[in-house]
């Protein structure tokens, strides 16, 4: 095995003009244009290290300065360097002494370290030959505790707890890692409940899920509860009365006014209600936990990091663990996130979407699954059908199902086209709509 050097990189502002059919539309994010600050990092070997994050537009290119910005702490460095101290190396970026000023550990610098920490653990991953989730499925458990920063949670997890945790489960890791290669993982479809669609895409689009296997949908709410109704009526009759509901608010309201709008939806049997209200809301998410029973509450795609995500899964208002692949600060985080909830006992249900998220998550809940979190009970990660075309190795959902990844890497590489083409604001596809959309929707 060779261990290159990273000695160049890439960073792309790359944006998809996904609000024009209102893809991805929710209560709050009402025209989203799914986008990623894509980063290549460019080594002395024959391999490349590709990451990104994922954002819904303006702003993107705030993300990919950041990016930019923290590349002296990782070109020069050799994988081999890396993989010695992988905690420590994550520490660099995410705990640097003068950038943490700007967060700690949230919000763009987060980003930022996610798209880089992803691109890292992709070459590292095809490097070894292996998809990223065998690889963290392979990985000695004191190698996997020797990735994870515990600064922060070792009131809850510590370095010994997550390595019983580890090993504990460790005599039946084979079993699983056979299941996930037979039968893959169980996904849910958001596809069907974008709440721009009308209502007759709306049953067009949950007449598809039942024919690919899904047995899982989910839809946005919280713009009118009359539409709500209705649309929560359209998709039980779609769907039948066995097949699972969950609706997602992205925000949208405040406590009173979130137990409130979920009362008439009830009858229509939601399992769990998503991001009800503002997602830094610790006590609010555990007092409308209590009061909406047996109705969960799910949260998590914009949690900060996993310290917030101990107070969220200590206080009973995370229900549904929804980790996401590129909010806090990439894989590492996201390991002693699984960690967490195998600690609290709650489901990890990942958020994914966008473009390249579904990518990640088909690796990362696979990792949940065989090392931290050993069952399928209860759980089902997030499927959107959106922009898989533009990958190298697009994730394959098949029968509802995620089927574990079969090539070397992350599998966040864009291909060179769509990279081309949907680059901004110069790519050919945001040239040509330069006279069509407002000033706010491109920026040039
Ligand atoms: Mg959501």
């Amino acid at each position: 095995m060779q261990f290159p050097t990273i000695t160049d990189f890439e960073i792309v502002d790359l944006r998809f003009p996904t609000s024009e059919e209102a893809h991805g539309s929710d209560a709050v994010h009402v025209d989203p244009d799914y986008s990623a600050a894509y980063v290549v990092l460019k080594t002395n070997g024959t391999h490349a290290g590709h990451g990104l994050t994922f954002t819904i537009g303006r702003g993107n290119e705030i993300v990919c300065q950041a990016i930019r910005s923290m590349m002296p702490f990782v070109v020069g460095k050799s994988l081999a360097e890396i993989q010695r101290d992988r905690r420590a190396f994550w520490r660099s970026l995410a705990q640097d002494s003068q950038f943490r000023w700007l967060g700690p550990e949230k919000g763009v610098m987060a980003l930022a370290v996610a798209a880089i920490v992803n691109a890292v653990w992709d070459l590292e991953a095809r490097v070894a030959g292996k998809p990223l989730w065998r690889l963290l499925a392979d990985m000695p458990a004191e190698e996997l505790v020797a990735a994870i920063d515990f600064h922060g949670i070792r009131d809850a997890v510590d370095e010994d707890a997550c390595l019983a945790m580890l090993r504990a489960n460790d005599a039946t890791r084979a079993e699983r890692i056979a299941r996930v290669e037979r039968e893959g993982f169980p996904a849910y479809t958001t596809s069907c409940g974008w709440i721009g669609y009308s209502d007759d895409t709306v049953r067009a689009r949950c007449r598809e899920g039942i024919r690919d296997g899904f047995t899982h949908f989910k839809m946005k709410i919280g713009q009118s509860i009359e539409d709500d109704v209705r649309r929560a009526r359209i998709i039980r009759e779609e769907i039948g009365p066995d097949r699972v509901l969950m609706v997602d608010a992205n925000q949208r309201f405040d406590v009173q006014q979130a137990i409130d709008w979920i009362k008439p939806l009830a009858p229509f049997n939601i399992w769990w209600f998503e991001e009800p209200i503002s997602p830094d809301d610790v006590l609010g998410h555990a007092e409308i936990a209590r009061a909406i029973q047996p109705i969960r509450v799910a949260t998590g795609e914009q949690c900060q990091n996993r310290v917030m995500f101990k107070q969220f899964l200590a206080s009973g208002g995370m229900q549904i663990c929804q980790l996401d692949s590129c909010r806090v600060g990439g894989v590492n985080d996201n390991l002693a996130i699984m960690a967490l909830a195998r600690r609290f006992g709650v489901p990890v249900c990942p958020h994914a979407g966008g473009v390249g998220l579904c990518e990640f998550v088909a690796h990362l809940i696979l990792v949940d699954y065989i090392r931290f979190n050993p069952t399928m009970d209860g759980r089902v990660c997030e499927f959107v059908d959106h922009l898989h075309e533009h990958f190298v190795d697009p994730c394959i959902v098949k029968g509802g199902r995620y089927l574990a990844p079969q090539l070397p890497g992350y599998s966040g590489e864009v291909k060179r086209a769509s990279i081309d083409a949907f680059r901004f604001p110069d790519g050919p596809e945001w040239i040509k709509r330069a006279g069509t959309r407002t000033a706010k929707g491109v920026a040039r």
